[in-house]
């Protein structure tokens, strides 16, 4: 939906943005009111290590949007609780179009000093609480044919950050989670996409350096999510990196690989694998696989070529 001057529209949608309380979320939720969505703004309103909570930050985000002419309600809800976060949305506003999994506490300590409760805790929040709520949402949006959702991941994920090992896990595990709800959502026109942002924020405050951290606006990134949240975008499993305005997609590739045996009959050996090992890990003629069909595709080849002697 678009107006008469070429704006992007949400009239009629129904908003649930996570974590909205602040930093990152408070500028999805913000964007997409001011668009028309009805909007929820669900926090928990705890401390950056999730302890303690508060309906505070929840209800001065709701004000803000009420004061702006929009509409808004509160959720107090821990995501962990996502079948609730969703049925304050169908409470309220009787549907849920679009989900911004984006909630999130650190607890970065180095692996050795990780303990069970930090593991535990921040895969429960970022992991478990996308998984809850997604699956609370999918539910509605199967029905009416239409979602829009969002997993936020993290370079920490993608590339590894010392001391972050329970939060690198759960930022990676939400890129597998977003794969599978692309592929289960198609067909009812729910679309699944990744954010990979860097903002700042309190989760960032003193990690990120003071010349970045003063560039690195939320607000900037609101429109790539807003953008992704719309009817339409037709990206659907996609991962989109952005701060400072600016955006890209980020794949992953698989090289060509190497045969390990010269003949179905003969065995892996260590040797073979060391000698092959260069091309094993050549990613020259590297490419994206747009599905796992491709994957076991290319297993089926290689039986081939070795049935048919090498
Ligand atoms: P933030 O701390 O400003 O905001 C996170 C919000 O989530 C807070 O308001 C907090 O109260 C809320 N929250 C925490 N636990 C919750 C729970 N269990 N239920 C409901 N709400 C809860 O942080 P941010 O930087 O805006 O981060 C937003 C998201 O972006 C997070 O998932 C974060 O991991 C991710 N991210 C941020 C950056 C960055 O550079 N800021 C980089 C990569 C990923």
């Amino acid at each position: 939906m678009s107006s008469s001057d070429g704006k992007l529209r949400y009239d009629g949608r129904v908003a649930v943005v996570t974590g909205a309380g602040a930093g990152l979320g408070r500028e999805y939720a913000l964007l997409l009111a001011e668009r028309g969505a009805k909007v929820v703004v669900n926090d928990l309103g705890g401390t950056h290590s999730g302890e303690g909570a508060s309906q505070r930050a929840a209800d001065i985000v709701v004000e803000e949007i009420r004061k702006a002419g929009g509409e808004a309600v509160a959720d107090y809800n821990s995501v962990i609780e996502g079948a609730k976060v969703i049925e304050t949305a169908v409470n309220a506003f009787g549907r849920v179009d679009i989900l911004v999994n984006n909630a999130g506490i650190l607890r970065d300590r180095s692996l050795v000093k990780t303990s069970e409760q930090d593991w535990n805790l921040v895969n429960d929040v970022h992991l478990k609480g996308s998984f809850k709520c997604t699956q609370a949402a999918f539910a509605h949006m199967k029905k009416q044919n239409y979602g829009r959702i969002i997993m936020t991941s993290s370079n920490s994920g993608i590339y590894g950050n010392f001391g972050q090992a329970n939060y690198s896990a759960a930022k990676m595990g939400l890129v597998g989670l977003a794969n599978t709800v692309a592929i289960e959502g198609a067909r009812n026109n729910i679309l699944c996409n990744v954010i990979v942002p860097t903002a700042a924020s309190r989760m960032t405050e003193g990690i990120l350096p003071d010349i970045l951290f003063n560039e690195l606006k939320p607000k900037l990134i609101a429109p790539v999510v807003a953008y992704l949240c719309h009817e339409s975008c037709e990206d659907n499993g996609s991962y989109i990196e952005s701060a400072a305005g600016w955006a890209t997609k980020v794949h992953t590739v698989r090289g060509q690989g190497a045969v390990l045996r010269p003949t179905l009959d003969e065995p892996v050996t260590i040797e073979y694998v060391k000698d092959v090992w260069s091309k094993v890990t050549d990613m020259s003629k590297a490419k994206h696989l747009g599905a796992i069909a491709e994957a076991s595709g290319t297993l089926l080849e290689v039986l081939e070529k070795l049935k048919a002697g090498g």
